[in-house]
């Protein structure tokens, strides 16, 4: 089915219509000035089409051109044990399922949360793969499905090589992916808007509100920080294209988070 509707703000798709989108009247997104709008796939597939560019080794970006709502887009990993879905975009048609599936299809879905929500039920049934949620973000689901798995816990290894790690920043859920073999066994880490990666390369940023500038509390900076220290990684990929920090990835995120609480304590 394609006809259930999409925010037009933030590309969540609901299982049925209705007045409002939880997700844009959360003070981490917003309804537009001009009030709260619809659409759906199959309205999006009219003057849209896939994008597919290679991001870095083994890591493909997925989106539509032009982009849509956020802006985001997902990342085809492609792991030793197949390719992984980190995060999800509101855009997919035949086009995009076919070359996918040209590239060997996907195993499973993981999303660093809410707003990157999307159409993931529609993935989920193209691809027969489960979606891997943590729990802490149930609330924030617009189409409850049977291929979502909610986790628990601080990590969860959600396939051979690939790890999910729940750092609470910016939802209760937010989570990024470490992934050791990624950047020619240099490791990876997938990050979403969970540690965002900004103008500076040699910094990131942690928000709790991005488009209403409010900060993360600092217990939680600290937090996420602490559960990051034991991993390597030299890259992060951040939510969007070309939001990428190439080098001392580990580095990066430590000095970051030692900067912000030197601002906000
Ligand atoms: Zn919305
Ligand atoms: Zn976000």
């Amino acid at each position: 089915m394609s006809s259930e509707p999409v925010c037009l703000a933030c590309g969540m798709q609901y299982a049925a219509p209705r007045a409002d989108c939880p997700i844009c009247d959360d003070e981490r997104q917003y309804v537009p000035p001009g009030g709260q709008q619809w659409t759906d796939l199959a309205t999006l597939r009219a003057d849209r089409r896939p994008r597919v560019e290679e991001q870095g080794p083994g890591i493909i970006g997925i989106g539509s051109d032009p982009g849509f709502a956020i802006g985001q887009r997902a990342l085809l990993v492609r792991a030793e044990s197949g390719n992984f879905l980190w995060d999800c975009v509101a855009y997919l048609d035949d086009e995009l399922v076919g070359k996918i599936t040209e590239l060997g299809g996907i195993t499973g879905i993981a999303i660093s949360h809410p707003h990157y929500y999307t159409t993931m039920v529609e993935w989920a049934h193209a691809f027969d793969v489960p979606i891997y949620l943590h729990e802490g973000d149930e609330q924030w689901i617009g189409r409850p499905d049977p291929s979502i798995e909610l986790w628990t816990g601080t990590t969860l290894d959600v396939a051979p090589g690939l790890q999910l790690i729940n750092l609470g920043v910016h939802f209760t859920g937010g989570t990024v992916l470490h992934w050791p073999d990624g950047e020619g066994g240099r490791g990876a880490l997938l990050s979403g808007d969970i540690v965002q990666v900004i103008p500076d390369r040699t910094h990131v940023g942690f928000m709790y509100s991005y488009p209403n500038l409010i900060p993360e509390r600092p217990n939680v900076v600290r937090h996420a920080a602490e559960l990051l220290e034991p991993y390597a990684f030299e890259a992060i990929y951040g939510a969007w294209w070309d939001a990428i920090v190439r080098t001392d990835g580990h580095n990066v995120v430590q000095r970051s988070a030692q900067r912000y609480l030197t601002y906000v304590a």
